[in-house]
């Protein structure tokens, strides 16, 4: 891959602002350095294109992020962590494989049920576990059968409309919660059902088909930070400003302004929506409606430290390295937890949606407390096993992301490819919001959504090639 020099220019007092100095010209700034950006990166500069990436958090890889110090066994992800729709073709699985990392197959690790104090060898709990199993799958062909019957946005309804059929099955709480909520990160009500259907189109029956899914033992977001190595990058540089006229773009920062041609704006419809950036003039209205059509939903990751195997009752029955546990039945949803993670006494929660939410607003203490509170029901000698050491996501309530990732508002999954067009052949936006062919969500769709910004940069650029997805990820 080619490296770009940035030339300084000095713009004097005609500069574009008063306070901008010192100014930089470049052909293409990409405002954040998470997937997206390293993918529109790396494309711009394999073409020799000049750019800088601005980012306004310390470290590269937004919404992929492993926390390596809480515990010395393995970094853990507060955000993404599962190479997903591997089956459909995931360029940055294939990349992780290229460059030796380690990887697991999710389905390698067995799903558990907690039915309070009763182990699983227990005959009825094996009765009930199968019904849970068996309601997932029907809960799932009954979305695949209504969202094939759409034939059009218009006709699009949420997705209560065919999930709330299962409310008064005892398995629904679990079943919303592990195979609907945690895609969208949103209440069903909330949610679009042709949205889904896309993902569902890709992974039929995600987190269950066996090579669909891999977790990274070495970290999601430090796999995701090493592809921005040796990229033109500025850490903690919010972008505050983008002007744009016919002469060109001006991207401002509290010191700085960036001269470019085009740029390419990967930061969250949350974010965007929130005005966490400020446009001159105002993006279109159009562009403005289609980034409020595609909301952020909420996932909270958390991690507890043990000093010994809490789940060593449920030992008896198979030998584990991880497995994935699923709230008590009944009850309202709780987390999921994946036990034992990579063979270590450090457990991880996962909970979607409102439970999201409310965690997030709760105290760091509040949070150990509903956490260790959910084992302990549950009969796990949770609260005199903790060793102390805890770390909790908060994308909803950063600035900087506002949120886990996106859904469309009903009858809006073309917002998605109308942001796709950018603004005036200058502004062009990348990002899981902006994915289309059900990849949204996901790490892979950004990083792609990246190549495709460049590529469209690169043609307003008056550059011809097209640039590959693989080309960008070696
Ligand atoms: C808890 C959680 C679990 C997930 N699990 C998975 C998973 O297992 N598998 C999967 O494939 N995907 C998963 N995802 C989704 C995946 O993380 C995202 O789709 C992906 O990381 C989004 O990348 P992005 O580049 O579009 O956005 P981001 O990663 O959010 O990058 C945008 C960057 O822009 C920066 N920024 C924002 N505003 C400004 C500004 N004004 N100036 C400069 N910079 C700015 C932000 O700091 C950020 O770094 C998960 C997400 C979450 C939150």
């Amino acid at each position: 891959m080619k490296q770009s020099s940035v030339v300084r220019v000095d713009l004097g007092a005609g500069g574009p602002t008063p306070s901008a100095s010192p100014s930089t010209d470049v052909d293409v700034v990409i405002v954040g350095a998470g997937a997206a950006g390293i993918g529109a990166a790396r494309t711009l500069l394999s073409y020799g294109r000049s750019v800088v990436v601005l980012e306004a958090q310390g470290y590269a890889g937004g919404r992929a992020c492993s926390d390596n110090t809480t515990f010395s066994e393995i970094p853990f992800d507060l955000g993404a962590q599962l190479f997903q729709q591997v089956l459909a073709g995931n360029v940055l699985y294939q990349t992780a494989l290229a460059r030796g990392n380690a990887v697991a197959d999710m389905t390698a690790f067995p799903t558990a049920f907690f039915f309070g104090k009763r182990p699983p060898s227990d005959p009825e709990v094996q009765i009930a576990a199968a019904e849970m199993v068996s309601t997932t799958a029907a809960m799932l062909t009954a979305l695949i059968a209504a969202g094939a019957s759409i034939l059009t946005p218009a006709q699009d309804v949420a997705v209560s409309t065919v999930t709330d059929a299962f409310e008064n099955d005892p398995y629904y709480a679990n079943a919303i919660s592990l195979n609907v909520e945690s895609i969208t990160g949103a209440p069903p009500s909330e949610s679009s059902l042709l949205d889904l259907f896309a993902f569902l189109s890709v992974s039929p029956a995600p987190f269950v088909i066996p090579g669909d899914s891999y977790f990274i033992k070495g970290g999601m977001g430090n796999f995701i930070a090493g592809l921005a190595d040796g990229l033109p990058l500025q850490l903690n540089t919010p972008v505050q400003r983008i002007a744009y006229d016919s002469s060109g773009v001006t991207v401002h920062t509290k010191s700085a302004a960036y001269r470019a041609k085009a740029v390419i704006v990967t930061a969250s419809t949350a974010v965007l929506a929130a005005d966490g950036i400020d446009f001159a003039p105002l993006l279109p209205a159009p562009v403005r409606e289609a980034i409020a059509a595609i909301p952020l939903g909420h996932i909270y990751k958390a991690a507890l430290g043990f000093k010994s195997d809490i789940f060593a009752q449920l030992k008896t029955v198979t030998e584990f390295n991880t497995m994935t546990l699923t709230t008590p039945l009944g009850g309202p949803p709780g987390p999921t937890y994946f036990a034992k993670f990579w063979d270590t006494n450090v457990v991880e929660f996962l909970a979607d949606a409102d439970l999201a939410v409310t965690l997030e607003g709760m105290t760091a203490t509040g949070q150990r407390d509903y956490l260790l509170g959910q084992l302990e029901l549950n009969g796990i000698p949770a609260s005199s096993a903790f060793d102390g050491r805890m770390t909790a996501s908060s994308w909803g309530t950063n600035q900087y992301t506002q949120g886990a990732y996106s859904h469309a508002n009903i009858g809006s999954v073309d917002a998605r490819t109308a942001l796709r067009a950018g603004v005036r052949g200058q502004i062009f936006f990348a990002g899981e919001s902006f994915t289309l062919g059900g990849l949204h969500s996901s790490l892979h769709g950004a990083y792609t959504s990246g190549i495709s910004a460049a590529n469209a940069a690169l043609r307003a650029l008056g550059v011809a090639a097209e640039h590959g997805v693989s080309a960008a990820a070696d």
